[in-house]
């Protein structure tokens, strides 16, 4: 396929909404292209987004443990010693391989792969200014925009990713910081400050909330991470903003303001990590040329099919409504190429999970307790502590509990929300229970092997109607 020929599909964006979506064009049958600026497939998630951070969050977890959680265990080692630039080569083998393995997959399935930046000439035509010098130009009887987000920055501390970084920079540090001021308590400033906490850093967490853990996380759940991030050295402002920041001097120096009931006063450190949300990436893309709307916050605006204002245009992924996480977007392309070939589509919002990836993990899905008590929607809880799971005990690793939230009448699973190792697996389970609307009795009854973690939750679900055997 030459690039001059009109394709049944053009993506703008190579990260997880568009690659998924190319390829599953590809397998459908579709002429397909997919533009992509970076360099490399994967877009945020893959080079500087889910995957190294889960590499450093891996091994700097291994590192920590191997310093203060071995003797319990009748393991005695030597001199543990941090090689950073190591750590940072096996970060770089897996991203790597994995967005090689994209590369890889397009061939496969017949998607051509374009380098360069994308932009709308007109409702049908976006011109290509290629990587390697020159352009192109490309038609499509559908496109597709998958152009993802960027951090927000923070006014009046410019990001140079050395000493007011973002989560990118969190992601290649040279050198472990003495201290570092984290400015918001979501799931990147926890999971990257988690990061450098455990390889030495002094980490305070700032946020203007009252509770840590961004949007979404049941408070009960929040509160129990916090206890045992602190017990791990991170500390915590909560209910304080950051009102200003100064990176002139040695160090840089933050004013924050009591939000609620913290206190006014200036903060300094040698590693500022900016972390207060993402927002929609669409700069140099021509919107406006293909009479394209944005909303108040940046976002392309979308009706339930994907379709922008111009029907034969959608869009996906971080760079319009809705949570931004890989698996959404992933969901989303299946469902944007489902409607292109056959008409329909579906996504299931109300089912989609949430996991931070600190040590023990927090995962969530459906509606927290606080969630609930707003929308006056009746509850009953169930919970059961990892510290009566069999497993939990011979892994040595018990903090945390399965909270399960069900229909006060029918049982019908509502929401969980796990503390605890391995969450981030163990919440599939609630997932798939969700998705088929199932009972907490139903989740009961069904036999879970033993000894493993998941018998709490199975425990976690009979106690909303009954009690749990073991606790
Ligand atoms: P992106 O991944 O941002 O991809 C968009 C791509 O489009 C980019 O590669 C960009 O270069 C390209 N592009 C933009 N404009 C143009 C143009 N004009 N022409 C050509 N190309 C263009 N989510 C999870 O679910 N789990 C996690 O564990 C997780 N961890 C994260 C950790 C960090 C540190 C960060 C920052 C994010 C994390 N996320 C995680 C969120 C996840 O990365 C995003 O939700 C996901 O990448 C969104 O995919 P996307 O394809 O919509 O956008
Ligand atoms: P976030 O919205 O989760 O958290 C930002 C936090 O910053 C909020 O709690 C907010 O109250 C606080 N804040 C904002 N301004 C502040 C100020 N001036 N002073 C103090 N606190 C302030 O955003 P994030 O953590 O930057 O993450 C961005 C996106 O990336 C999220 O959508 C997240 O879901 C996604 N992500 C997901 C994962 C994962 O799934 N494991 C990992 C990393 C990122």
């Amino acid at each position: 396929a030459s690039a001059s020929e009109e394709k049944d599909l053009v993506i703008i964006g190579g990260g997880v909404a568009g690659y998924v979506a190319a390829i599953k064009a590809g397998q459908e049958g579709l002429k397909v292209a997919c533009i992509e600026k970076r360099g490399a497939l994967g877009g945020t998630c893959l080079n500087v987004g889910c995957i190294p951070s889960k590499s450093l969050l891996n091994n700097s977890h291994l590192y920590h443990q191997i310093l203060h959680d071995t003797k319990n265990r009748g393991i005695e080692v030597g001199d543990v010693k941090l090689n950073l630039q190591a750590m940072m080569k096996a970060k770089d083998t897996s991203v790597g391989g994995l967005t090689k393995g994209i590369e890889f997959l397009f061939k496969k399935n017949g998607v051509e792969y374009i380098k360069g930046t994308g932009s709308f000439v007109n409702e049908h035509e976006i011109k290509v200014a290629l990587n390697d010098g020159g352009e192109t130009s490309v038609t499509g009887k559908n496109i597709l925009i998958a152009t993802g987000s960027e951090a927000t920055p923070f006014p009046g501390l410019e990001i140079d990713e050395k000493r007011v970084i973002t989560s990118t920079g969190a992601l290649s540090l040279e050198k472990v910081p003495e201290k570092m001021i984290v400015i918001g308590g979501g799931i990147i400033g926890l999971e990257m400050g988690s990061v450098w906490s455990r390889l030495g850093a002094k980490v305070t967490v700032v946020e203007f909330l009252d509770q840590i853990g961004g949007p979404g996380m049941d408070t009960e759940v929040s509160k129990s991470i916090q206890k045992l991030l602190k017990k791990q050295g991170m500390d915590f402002k909560l209910g304080t903003k950051v009102v200003s920041g100064d990176a002139s001097g040695e160090n840089v120096k933050l004013e924050v303001d009591a939000a609620k009931g913290g206190k006014a006063e200036t903060l300094d450190a040698d590693v500022v990590l900016v972390a207060i949300g993402r927002r929609p990436y669409t700069k140099g893309l021509g919107l406006e040329n293909a009479g394209l709307e944005v909303d108040e916050r940046g976002r392309v605006v979308i009706d339930s099919e994907y379709r922008t204002k111009a029907s034969h245009i959608r869009c996906i992924g971080d760079v319009t409504f809705g949570p931004m996480l890989a698996h959404k977007a992933e969901e989303e392309a299946v469902a944007a190429v489902e409607y292109i070939k056959k008409g329909y589509g579906h996504v299931n919002y109300g089912v989609i999970p949430s996991v931070m990836y600190t040590h023990p993990e927090v995962a969530w899905v459906g509606p927290s307790e606080q969630d609930l008590k707003k929308a006056n929607i009746p509850y009953k809880v169930g919970s059961f502590p990892f510290s009566a799971n069999s497993r939990a005990k011979t892994n040595l690793d018990t903090d945390g509990m399965v909270k399960m939230l069900a229909d006060p009448e029918t049982d019908r699973l509502l929401g969980c929300h796990i503390v605890g190792p391995n969450a981030g697996e163990m919440i599939a389970e609630a997932t798939l229970a969700l998705e088929y609307g199932a009972s907490t009795e139903d989740i009961a009854r069904t036999c879970h092997a033993h000894p493993t973690l998941a018998e709490a939750f199975k425990e976690a679900a009979m106690a909303t109607y009954s009690k749990a055997i073991h606790y």
